[in-house]
């Protein structure tokens, strides 16, 4: 917990008056670590850390203070600052200052949440006695349609059936077109996304916007991505006018650094959260939470920290073996091995990539298949509930499908990946101990 970091250091500083460069250094270091534990991508630690600094330097110890109680105030409150407090709580409405129907455009990356979130939104503004229409202009998957008519239909809301032979802009232009006959207040566009970054996707919906003038462009993130969201975030900042962001997923065990990252890099109003897979699991975003949430640092991502300042594979293993002691061996704990390879360049034919090279394929150019690999498992794991990531023996052929669908694979890459993960659970069982080596090379046989 930062905050019991923070009292450690907060004691040798007693008994003075003002918030100076040098009663603050060491405390803004561990501010830097915690945010960086975070998962906060590094330019958007960097300016929160100015800003902070900026505020408290000078700033009065007042009362029974102590400076270090003093600085953490200044924290949070530029932290809940950052993620949109002092905007206000308009900031998180949606606005419908157009001639009806209202039209919301649905951004980002294929498995974050855009067309269940579509689902969450028709309902949140069926309840609001809008009369809502959506549309799905994911043409690549046939399941993609189906999906948003379900979830449409669940939620008694209007569905505009689309081909998935169409253009997209021809199928925004046409649910339009009927939303405008048929009075609806409000209408949808989900639209395809893709595994990472990816030229022809921001410019087919880049069209679909310049087409329909969406009165929100919703960038839809999932809280549980990490780093990657200011590459995300970027790249669809760039290539649309953004009036709001969703971020999802929040739910999982993610500090939501995802969160500041994106408010760093498009400044956008995030406007709500989504807390559940079901489609009433949407919140009005709470910037103030939220701060809390990403300041409350928990001991495996220190953990996880270590690991990464050593890119050391035997304490890399240790790690392992210290979130694990001697406890089960479930999804979460796959998928944090998972993302810790790729962290240290592992699998296969990844060590001797240098870091340059890493980053581009993390934002999607010339992507190695193994890379491609991890992040196709670490996407089917992110489309499991907290309790099949729990509990993988619950995942049988109903839930594998959703999952499937979810992650937008087939079932059999969902069944492939349990086998892995079989694999690794004996592994571990059996390594009890064993080093990170030991693993890796279980994991290419
Ligand atoms: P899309 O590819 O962006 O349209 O993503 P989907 O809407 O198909 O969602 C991908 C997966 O994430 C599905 O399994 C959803 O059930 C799940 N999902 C979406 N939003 C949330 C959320 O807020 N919490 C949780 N736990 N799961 C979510
Ligand atoms: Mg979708």
């Amino acid at each position: 917990n930062l905050t019991q970091r923070l009292a450690k250091v907060v004691k040798t500083m007693r008994g003075e008056a003002r918030l100076t460069e040098s009663n603050t250094a060491e405390m803004l270091r561990e501010v830097r670590l915690a945010l960086l534990e975070a998962d906060v991508a590094l330019p958007a630690v960097r300016e929160f850390i100015a800003k902070v600094k900026e505020k408290a330097l000078g700033e009065e110890v007042i009362g029974s203070l102590s400076p270090g109680q003093a600085l953490v105030g200044v924290v949070q409150k530029e932290l809940a600052a950052l993620m949109g407090a002092d905007l206000g709580p308009e900031a998180s409405q949606l606005s419908f200052a157009q001639q009806p129907p209202a039209i919301i455009l649905m951004a980002g990356l294929q498995g974050v949440g855009k067309t269940t979130t579509t689902g969450k939104l028709a309902k949140y503004l069926k309840e609001q006695k809008k009369k809502v229409l959506t549309v799905s202009a994911d043409v690549y998957r046939p399941a993609a349609i189906a999906q948003l008519e379900s979830v449409t239909k669940q939620v008694g809301a209007d569905f505009f059936p689309s081909t998935a032979s169409d253009k997209p802009v021809d199928i925004a232009l046409a649910a339009l077109d009927w939303a405008k006959k048929h009075y609806h207040d409000v209408l949808i566009i989900d639209t395809a996304g893709r595994l990472a970054i990816d030229e022809a996707m921001m410019q087919e919906i880049a069209a679909v916007h310049a087409a329909v003038k969406p009165i929100e462009t919703l960038f839809v993130v999932d809280a549980m991505v990490g780093q990657d969201a200011i590459n995300t975030a970027k790249a669809f900042n760039e290539a649309l006018p953004l009036t709001g962001v969703i971020l999802t997923k929040l739910d999982g065990d993610s500090r939501g650094g995802a969160a500041l990252s994106v408010r760093h890099v498009t400044g956008k109003p995030i406007k709500f959260a989504g807390v559940s897979e079901k489609l009433d699991g949407l919140e009005a975003f709470d910037p103030a939470r939220m701060a809390n949430r990403v300041l409350g640092m928990g001991d495996i991502l220190a953990l996880v920290e270590e690991a990464r300042k050593g890119v050391d594979m035997q304490a890399a293993a240790d790690m392992a073996n210290k979130i694990k002691s001697g406890g089960k061996f479930d999804m979460n704990d796959f998928k944090a091995q998972l993302t810790q390879m790729k962290k240290m360049g592992g699998m296969s034919g990844l060590l001797d990539k240098l870091p340059a090279q890493f980053q581009q394929a993390a934002a999607g150019a010339n992507m190695d298949q193994a890379e491609k690999q991890v992040r196709r498992m670490c996407g089917i794991i992110d489309s499991m509930t907290p309790q099949e990531r729990a509990k993988p023996e619950l995942i049988k052929a109903n839930r594998k499908r959703r999952i499937a669908a979810g992650a937008g694979v087939q079932v059999q890459e969902v069944n492939r990946m349990l086998t892995q993960y079989d694999q690794m659970n004996t592994m571990m069982k059996k390594l009890k101990g064993g080093g990170m080596m030991k693993m890796m090379r279980g994991m290419k046989g």
